[in-house]
């Protein structure tokens, strides 16, 4: 497939653009990437893509989700975190196999949509006899033919513990562990190209035991996976971290072995100078959750002084009961508005927005080396904007008119090569057709729940 006639922002290390360039792709890879038309005398070209009056970049990369969260959208509206999880948790409690494959597809088919071409999830709640939940979203994620990194998560600290969530919604530590092992055993598949890696994802210091913090370290080192959870969100997780463990979140994650570069965390929106060093020392890798930061009102993260430490920053949607739109496009914006409401307006640029969404979630996510820019030799995941249209003509520059502008509508979106979006529609599933799925699945739990 050839591409031509394009802006290209490659987002490589050199931060190349090209304001009218070309992209091969043979099979799964970038043959070439340059300025001007594809070079004359290829064969076997299948495809010729008239790119004018659009955008090229590498696909989007999300580095933190909860798809379940999609059948509970809009709830607990004026909450911050830890009110929002107490209401939340005895209605996500009861979600089983059907309803967590129609709330994947929904998330998915929003960001693909959008301009995702790998996906995240973390999911950590697993009620007793609810199915094969990690294997429905594994399922979904197949079906929409996006790259797929599933954190499998977990919580063993019950209220009765002195967790948040209760009790009936969590784990023993070794069935956790034993499911997590599992988990990797069946699906990860660590090689080039992979479309599916698992990793090891204890949800939050507030609902895991110490021990199944620790020993979830020591698995995923022993099984050669990454590591996931979320760290310093809020002024209530400090505060609970001081009570339970004497020390901050940062200091609590050092000692049960958690900053290391096969790491990456969610939000770290309350870090001290101490903090940030000890993350970029170690590479310890961030997923920036703007929006659902802003939703429960947890603060902004210190991303210009993240990336000065050298930590790999990525961005997240995180789950949709926090940040409804589900799309990632968006936060890209969202990360720089929220970058310069805290820091000042040299905070980020758009090229460092697009940076983020890109190369710098490849980087958390462990897959800098295959994904994240466009190169010769990396895997065609990419994305064709449209910024010739109402919304966009106006900007010259075509980097400000994707992060700075209305979401740019995606003509184009390629997972190793295959087309997942043509035109703005999905082309291996059917919105309307997952839109009344969720919709019947999130009606279904609301009932059990006793919410509806
Ligand atoms: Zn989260």
């Amino acid at each position: 497939m050839v591409i031509e006639n394009a802006a290209v922002a490659t987002v490589d290390a050199a931060g190349t653009e090209y304001a009218s360039g070309h992209v091969v792709v043979a099979g799964n890879l970038i043959e070439a990437v340059g300025p001007g038309p594809a070079p004359a005398g290829l064969t076997g070209v299948r495809r010729r893509v008239d790119g004018t009056g659009h955008l090229v970049t590498p696909g989007l990369v999300n580095t933190h989700h909860h798809f379940y969260q999609w059948l509970t959208r809009g709830l607990a509206q004026d909450s911050n975190l830890f009110d929002w999880l107490v209401e939340l948790y005895p209605t996500w409690a009861r979600i089983d196999e059907p309803m967590v494959y129609a709330a994947a597809a929904g998330s998915l088919a929003m960001m693909v949509r959008g301009g995702v071409t790998t996906a995240m999830d973390h999911h950590y709640v697993f009620p007793r006899g609810a199915g094969d939940l990690l294997g429905a979203e594994i399922r979904a994620a197949a079906e929409i033919g996006v790259r797929f990194t599933a954190a499998r998560g977990s919580m063993d600290r019950g209220r009765s513990q002195g967790g948040l969530p209760p009790d009936f919604a969590v784990e023993t530590t070794d069935e956790a562990l034993a499911a997590t092992e599992e988990a990797v055993a069946t699906h990860h598949d660590p090689s080039f190209g992979s479309m599916l890696q698992i990793a090891v994802a204890p949800c939050s210091p507030f609902s895991v035991s110490t021990e199944l913090m620790r020993r979830s370290a020591e698995l995923a080192r022993r099984l050669g996976v990454r590591l996931h959870t979320h760290g310093s969100e809020t002024v209530e997780e400090e505060k609970f971290c001081h009570e339970l463990f004497g020390m901050g979140p940062t200091d609590y994650f050092e000692s049960t072995g958690w900053l290391g570069p096969d790491v990456w965390m969610a939000h770290c929106v309350h870090m001290s100078d101490a903090d940030v060093a000890a993350f970029g020392g170690t590479g310890t890798g961030v997923a920036h959750c703007p929006s659902s930061n802003a939703r429960l009102a947890a603060g902004i993260a210190r991303v210009p002084d993240l990336l000065a430490a050298g930590v790999p920053v990525g961005l997240g949607v995180d789950g949709t009961a926090s940040n409804e739109s589900g799309e990632l496009r968006t936060e890209l914006r969202n990360a720089l508005l929220v970058a310069r409401l805290r820091a000042g307006e040299k905070a980020l640029t758009v090229r460092q927005a697009l940076r983020l969404g890109t190369y710098g979630g490849a980087e958390v996510l462990g897959r800098a080396a295959e994904i994240g820019s466009l190169e010769p030799g990396k895997l065609a995941d990419l994305v064709l904007w449209k910024i010739d249209g109402l919304a966009h003509s106006t900007i010259a520059d075509p980097i400000a008119a994707l992060v700075l502008g209305a979401p740019a509508p995606v003509t184009l979106s390629l997972v190793g090569g295959v087309p997942v979006v043509e035109h703005g529609t999905l082309t291996r599933t059917d919105e309307h057709t997952v839109a009344h799925l969720t919709r019947t699945e999130a009606r279904r739990l609301a009932s059990i729940a006793g919410l509806a």
